[in-house]
């Protein structure tokens, strides 16, 4: 025969099947079923009851005791529930399972815990009707495994029948106990069974009836077989008792209502009393002791109960540290995924707004990101701390780890974009900063200081890029420190700077050369000019010097080439020098310098002897020669001067300077000036684009397949051998010109 389900009997209860409305709670939820199948809305429960959020200030009570003895109504009048009850009238068995609710007198009077849990276990007393003890041994462990205390419920003309149904369900209480402790011996928890007496006469004091169960209990015990390692165990071990007796509640009902008044306030927190000896234990204030309670948190009690459960149904051997553990690794998953949700709120936006800074090619720098990943870090910690502190200690050591990780990966990969970011960002406005401070100092035209406005703007990007990563580092955490980033980030700034120095090095290297060009110009220009007087300068040297001679021409103009070079060297050094450019940057520029100095020298000669300059210059010279006595006075012709020869010798004169033009020799050796040692070898440390823009010169660069000699020839044989010709016509000009005066002095 099947029984009416509760629900049809008030309809306020929650069974298995049922949705999870706030209505169907009101009353309390099955938690088991008839069926054996715990209900997954156990949660759903405790979340409306506030119950889950109590950590673990919360209780746990069971009722246990043979079927109709007033277990439900006992409960419904302590606890102000609504469990089934046995019609007066019907007689029926209520439905089988476990049953569930919160304490509804809770504050009523301020006397009770908070958030006590009562479980109304039906159903346990199949023996008397010749069912099957399995779901009593199932639902007793599964309330031993839960509950703090347990409440037996007993008629007092039952005490002291040894052979009563209630001796052989706390039989089952005893063995399943054993059975379940056996795997937890280190936390070995207490429960406290709570005897409870009904229909108490008054004419045997509860003093004897404690005795009587006592015996009774000790007896049973002692019959137990138990388990190896077990057999010395004693009761106590395990339980504390304590007692109480209601009077019958339909004969005397006020009498009744008191007293079950007065057995609610027992439902608090107590201690044991300083008195204790074997059996014989008493509590003082009320039933509660902390080492009852099974340190499930709140939040992960119906997942504990449905795996301890779960085991309970499949016959398996219950490991109380085993499902705590589990129960450990679900929940700190659970709340790590609750908390990782949080941080995601926090932290994709920034994520998001980085990723499009670098998908545009323009990186940002987020505003206080330092301070935004530090919250959201340690709001998330904190949080995971806050719920999963409570489970199994190193479960929760090894998720808090594994949830660092998780965070620590993300803000990791932020932070190093944020740094990325910076870097980028400060290199730029070094190097902008230091070319525009150059920029103004050259637009003021006063010298300004290179190596200084590097020091002062690589102070500015360090300070900038050492904010930004200060900002980011969070106490304690040793990859926040972004030292090697630093040390880059300035190897950086070096790198950018010894890059804007070579193109400073270049500046003043053109600056130089543009000197030297000036000064060749003119000096070199001086000494060509001195051609044009044929007697080696206008008149007799100063101070005491060695006369001028054309023979030594290019003596003068090497020595002043070098003297300039040198100068210009000087020039260069202090200037290089003076922002902090290294020796091999000096030696390559002083290299550079001597090599672009002689092409200026070549070209400044090149265009002394081109064509129209050069024959002026041989034409003065040899008019000077001609026309002008030795005392420098011009000669007026005479018919009877020896015109000719004075011309042969003046022309050939001039004609002589013609091979000394040619080539580019000193008269002490008559040879070129040794220009590759003057030069020099390239330093080691010249890169290839120094040396691109350099030109060639025969017998420094032999791969050019120019020899010394022909970079020392200033005038082809071509080309003197035109020169001659068109001198010498010259030359006949002049001296046609000197006849016809000589002849017109005549006839005038
Ligand atoms: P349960 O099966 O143990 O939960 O018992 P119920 O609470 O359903 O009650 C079974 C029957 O016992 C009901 O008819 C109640 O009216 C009756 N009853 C409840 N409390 C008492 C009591 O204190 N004394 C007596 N004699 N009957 C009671
Ligand atoms: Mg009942």
């Amino acid at each position: 025969p099947t029984a009416p389900s509760i629900m049809t009997m008030n309809g306020h209860f929650a069974g298995v099947g049922d949705a999870p409305t706030k209505e169907q709670y009101e009353h309390g939820i099955q938690v088991i079923d008839e069926e054996k199948e715990f209900n997954p809305n156990l949660n759903t429960y405790l979340q409306l009851t506030k119950i889950a959020q109590s950590g673990f200030n919360y209780h746990l009570i069971s009722v246990f005791g043979s079927q109709s003895t007033g277990k439900s109504t006992l409960l419904n009048h302590l606890f102000g529930t609504e469990f089934g009850v046995m019609s007066e009238t019907e007689r029926r068995q209520t439905t089988k399972g476990i049953w569930m609710s919160k304490n509804k007198r809770e504050g009523t009077d301020g006397k009770m815990a908070d958030n006590i849990l009562v479980m109304d276990v039906e159903g346990t007393d199949g023996r008397e009707r010749g069912e099957d003890q399995d779901f009593e041994r199932k639902s007793a462990l599964f309330a031993l495994a839960t509950s703090e205390v347990l409440i037996v419920n007993i008629w007092e003309h039952q005490v002291g029948l040894y052979q009563g149904a209630n001796m052989g369900l706390l039989k089952t209480v005893f063995e399943v106990n054993l059975q379940l402790f056996l795997k937890d011996k280190q936390s070995n928890p207490r429960s406290l069974l709570f005897f409870v007496i009904r229909d108490h006469l008054g004419t045997t004091p509860l003093a004897n009836l404690r005795n009587t169960l006592i015996a009774d209990l000790t007896n049973i015990w002692t019959g137990l077989s138990k388990p190896a390692g077990l057999e010395k165990s004693r009761i106590e071990d395990y339980f504390d008792f304590a007692f109480a007796a209601l009077p019958h509640k339909i004969l005397q009902p006020d009498r009744f209502i008191t007293e079950v008044g007065k057995l609610g306030t027992r439902f608090r927190a107590g201690h044991r009393a300083a008195r204790q000896h074997g059996l014989d234990q008493e509590l003082e204030g009320g039933v509660f002791l902390p080492e009852y309670h099974r340190r499930i948190p709140a939040d992960g009690f119906s997942v504990y109960a449905e795996g301890v459960w779960d085991q309970i149904v499949n016959n398996k051997d219950l490991d109380l540290p085993t499902q705590q553990e589990l129960l450990a690794q679900f929940r700190c998953d659970e709340i790590s995924r609750e908390v990782l949700e949080a941080f995601d709120v926090s932290i994709t936006p920034l994520e998001e707004k980085q990723a499009e800074g670098v998908r545009l090619g323009k990186p940002a720098v987020l505003k206080d990101l330092g301070t935004a990943g530090k919250a959201a870090r340690v709001k998330s910690i904190k949080a995971f701390e806050a719920e999963a502190s409570r489970y199994h200690k190193g479960v929760y050591a090894r998720k808090r780890v594994e949830l660092e990780g998780k965070i620590d990966t993300r803000l990791k990969a932020l932070y190093h974009g944020q740094l990325s970011a910076a870097h980028k960002s400060g290199v730029a406005s070094f190097s902008d900063a230091v070319s525009s401070a150059v920029k103004a100092g050259q637009k003021k035209g006063a010298s300004y200081e290179f190596a200084e406005i590097v020091e002062r703007e690589k102070k500015v990007a360090l300070k900038q890029f050492e904010t930004e990563a200060r900002s980011l580092a969070i106490e304690g955490v040793p990859w926040t420190n972004f030292k090697s980033q630093y040390n880059l980030y300035e190897k950086d700034l070096d790198e950018i700077s010894g890059r804007l120095r070579k193109e400073e090095m270049r500046r003043l290297a053109s600056r130089v050369e543009r000197w030297v060009r000036s000064r060749l110009g003119d000096s070199v220009g001086l000494e060509f000019n001195k051609l044009g007087s044929g007697r080696g300068g206008s008149g007799a040297p100063e101070n005491g010097e060695k006369p001028l001679t054309e023979k030594d021409l290019w003596d003068r103009i090497w020595n002043l080439f070098t003297d300039t070079v040198k100068e210009a060297e000087t020039r260069f050094t202090e200037r290089a020098k003076s922002f902090d450019a290294n020796e091999d940057e000096i030696e390559v520029g002083l290299w550079r310098l001597r090599r672009k100095s002689w092409g200026v020298l070549r070209a400044k000669i090149d265009e002394e002897v081109m064509e129209g300059n050069i024959l002026l210059k041989l034409r003065e010279n040899f008019e000077d020669k001609f026309r002008y006595d030795e005392a420098g006075v011009p000669r007026i012709w005479r018919p009877t001067d020896d015109i000719e020869g004075m011309y042969t010798k003046a022309k050939e004169s001039t004609l002589t300077l013609i091979p000394l033009l040619s080539r580019f020799r000193l008269a002490e050796t008559y040879g070129p000036p040794d220009l590759p040692d003057w030069i020099g070898n390239a330093p080691p440390s010249v890169d290839p684009q120094d040396e691109e823009d350099l030109a060639p010169i025969g017998g420094v660069d032999e791969e050019e397949g120019k020899s010394l000699e022909e970079e020392m020839t200033i005038l082809s044989e071509a080309k003197r051998q035109d020169l001659v010709v068109r001198f010498k016509k010259t030359a006949d000009g002049v001296y046609v010109e000197a006849k016809r005066s000589a002849i017109g002095g005549i006839t005038q």
